[in-house]
Parts: C-alpha cells; structure tokens; sequence
C-alpha cells in the first residue's frame, strides 16, 4: 500500500547503514521512489554499485581523490558523476521530493540544509545536524517549507504516538535507551573498555560513531536534544528511561495519564519505511514481534556516574546558547580520539566536559543564528577539543 504515489528521492550518505537500509527498503518496494541522487563519502565502487542498481540519475562522491574510480565504474551509463564537497551540496539541492539525509556528523550540516531549504520532505538520521544547528536549522526547514520526518527509532515512535492528538495534552516524552554493550560494567571496567568492545551493540547494527555514542549513552543526550527541537514540550518533559530489548522504542504520556508507547523489533526499516510513505504506509520485511517469546521487557533508570555523557548533554540543552554545538564538535573529537586509542573509553567524557567548561570563556556561549555562525561555532569548539586532548591523555596515564 502507499505505493501509488512514485516519489523522487535522493540519498545523502548512501554507503551508510541507514543509506543502505533505506535503498533496500526501496529495492524491495518496486516503484515506490525513483532515484536522484546518491552521496557517499569514499567508497566509490559500493556508491556507483547502488547508482547503477537504481538506475540513479547522478552519484557524487565526497572525496575529490575517488572521482576518478566512481567515474571508470560508471563509464558508460546515462548517470551523472561528480567528486567534493560543494558537489555533495549540489546533490542535496537537485529537484526531489524526498531526501534521506543521512550523513553522519556535522559533515552533514551543509547538504541538510540545501536539502531543507528545497521545499520537500526531509527525512532526517543525520540527528548531530538538529544538535548542533539547532534553532537555524529549524528555520532553514520553516523558510523553504520543508517537513522534517525523523530517522530515529525513538523520535519515529514519538511522532507516531503523538499523530491525531492535541499537543497541549501531552505531559512527557520518555525515550528508551538500550544501554549500550556496557551497561553493567562497572566504572574500573569502562575504564578499561576497548574500541572494538564498544563497537559491539547488542541490539542494533549502525555505522562506528553512533555505536560508540551508544556505548557512552552520549546517543541518548544527543537524541533529547534533537527531541527538544523536534517536539512542541518543554525540556523539563522530556526524559530517559533505559530499555535492554530495544522493543518499546518511545512513550508518550499524556494529561489524562495515557502512555502511548510504539514497539517495534529493532530494525530502522521500520523508522525508515514510516518516512518513506509518509503520510501513508508501506510494508517492510523486518522481523515481526513475538513478544510471548521475548517475554519480558525491563526498565531501568540511567546511570549517570557511569555515563557522564548524558549527564553533559543534558546539561548543555539545559544551557542551550553554543553549548549544544560545542557538545557535539567536542563528542565527534571525542570519539574519533577513542577509536584511534588515544584515549580510553571514560575520556571520551572527560574530553567533552573539559571542552564545554572552557567553550564558554573562548567561543562564547551565544547560538549560532546562522549556518555559516553554525560551522563557525563547530569548527572552533573542534580546534578547542583537539588542544585539550594532551590533557585528557595525560589525566589518564597518571
Ligand atoms: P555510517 O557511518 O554507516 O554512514 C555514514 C554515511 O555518511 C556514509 O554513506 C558516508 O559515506 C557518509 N559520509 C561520512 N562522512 C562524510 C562526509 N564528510 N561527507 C559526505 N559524506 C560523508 O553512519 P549511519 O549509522 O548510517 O548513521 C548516519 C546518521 O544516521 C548518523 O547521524 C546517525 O546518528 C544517524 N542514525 C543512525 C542509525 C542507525 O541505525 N545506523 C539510527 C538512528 C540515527
Ligand atoms: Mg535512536
């Protein structure tokens, strides 16, 4: 169902987990969406792979140096071929009436908002771009009379819960969070936890970063950030509850003390497939719930001494201003330092706090109003990350 409507989409981040989640969904729903554009960062053969199985009409490659291989794959057919930056850009603004936006990290700032500011539907994963741009971001959308459809499980959820009810009646938003692959290790032992330990979630298979920000609960501060901006509450009424199955994705409470709670198996096909046919809906192969043979489903609060990073970006939405651009920046430093082993699991923290404890007297704690005040704001707060990283390595060696 849903299929009647032929959409022209385009896929920013397509080599990606929810890329390659999102052209499967389409792959299996023939006609449902007629391909654009596709982006990815390098991996050229994988991208002119998935153009050609679409019949896209262009591929554009990030990273200059692969021009030349994404053009030999595709030498010969009618799809267009373009390398950079700017070109990714381009591709965000080609006619369309869906986009996938999901590249990961402020890399994907630029392309959503040339995407946004086309007038059509936004599908958004890439949720470090609603973190980190916040109020501008949400402007940019109003002003070219996009919608925003969140890719994320719990955010898919929400507005699922909350579609057909009068928002004033809402009293409270709670996410659900898996708790990573370490939530019952202790503090010693998280001191100790390796990259490759942290890249095993135990529910969810999804690109490096956000499996780590999974891992330090930093996944679920940036997800009540990105519920802030994308939901008619308060901040004081958005919450956090820790869920090990992944099955109840997000609860809606209302005045009434209803809960409206979407369950799912743990499959962004689901997430995404809701985006896709929007308003309508479509079929996705994912895994149908058996929850006689799940059986249970626990709750649990957080830990904030074990998971310092919700606690920071709890803090920097309550701080609002550049601390949520900063808490991104310095987190994406953060995360790459740790996979690199240059720090250990608990500097991730450790990094972003001393980050936003200094952002404050250097940056300033004023928001970013534009895009360009936006990059801005990320590139300093990296360049303040990236200095301060000796001393979180030093912390850690004494
Ligand atoms: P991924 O690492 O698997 O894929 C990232 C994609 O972005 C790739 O196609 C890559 O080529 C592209 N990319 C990376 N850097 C780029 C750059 N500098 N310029 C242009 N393109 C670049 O990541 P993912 O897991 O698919 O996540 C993508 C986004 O979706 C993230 O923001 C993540 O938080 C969000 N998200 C992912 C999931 C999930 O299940 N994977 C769930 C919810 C939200
Ligand atoms: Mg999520």
């Amino acid at each position: 169902t849903g299929q009647s409507t032929r959409k022209r989409v385009s896929v920013l981040g397509a080599t990606g987990s929810i890329g390659e989640n999102t052209l499967d969904l389409i792959a299996r729903n023939p006609g449902c969406a007629e391909i654009v554009a596709l982006t990815a960062n390098t991996n050229a053969a994988r991208l002119a792979e998935l153009a050609l199985q679409h019949d896209a009409e262009m591929a554009v490659i990030g990273d200059p140096d692969q021009y030349q291989t994404l053009k030999d794959a595709l030498a010969g057919t009618k799809i267009a071929v373009a390398a950079g930056e700017g070109a990714v850009v381009e591709a965000a603004r080609a006619p369309t009436d869906w986009v996938m936006a999901a590249i990961v990290g402020a890399a994907g700032l630029r392309p959503a908002f040339a995407a946004a500011e086309q007038g059509l539907a936004l599908a958004l994963a890439n949720k470090e771009c609603l973190v980190s741009a916040g109020e501008a971001f949400l402007r940019a959308v109003e002003a070219g009379g996009s919608t925003l459809l969140p890719v994320d499980s719990e955010h898919s959820a929400a507005q699922q819960a909350m579609q057909g009810h009068p928002q004033d009646a809402i009293e409270r938003i709670l996410l659900t969070a898996s708790g990573g692959p370490f939530r019952e290790w202790t503090l010693e032992q998280l001191r100790q936890a390796r990259p490759e330990q942290a890249l095993k979630h135990p529910n969810w298979e999804m690109g490096q970063k956000i499996t780590i920000d999974s891992a330090t609960l930093m996944n679920k501060g940036l997800e009540l950030i990105e519920a802030y901006y994308l939901f008619p509450v308060e901040k004081a009424q958005l919450g956090v509850v820790v869920h090990p199955q992944s099955i109840v994705h997000c609860l809606v409470e209302y005045c009434d003390g209803s809960v409206l709670a979407q369950m799912g198996a743990p499959d962004m096909r689901t997430p995404i497939a809701f985006a896709l046919a929007w308003p309508e809906r479509m079929c996705a192969p994912t895994e149908r719930l058996d929850l006689a043979r799940i059986g249970q489903l626990t709750f649990e609060a957080p830990d904030a001494t074990r998971f310092p990073a919700l606690r920071l970006a709890h803090e920097a939405m309550e701080a609002g201003g550049s601390a949520p651009t900063v808490l991104n920046a310095a987190n994406e430093i953060a995360v790459a330092a740790f996979l690199n082993k240059r720090i250990g699991f608990m500097g991730i923290p450790a990094l972003i706090a001393r980050t936003l404890d200094r952002a404050a007297g250097e940056i300033g704690t004023a928001a970013p109003e534009t895009l360009d005040e936006v990059l801005a704001t990320d590139q300093q707060a990296r360049q303040l990350a990236q200095d301060l990283l000796p001393e979180v390595m030093r912390a850690e060696a004494g």
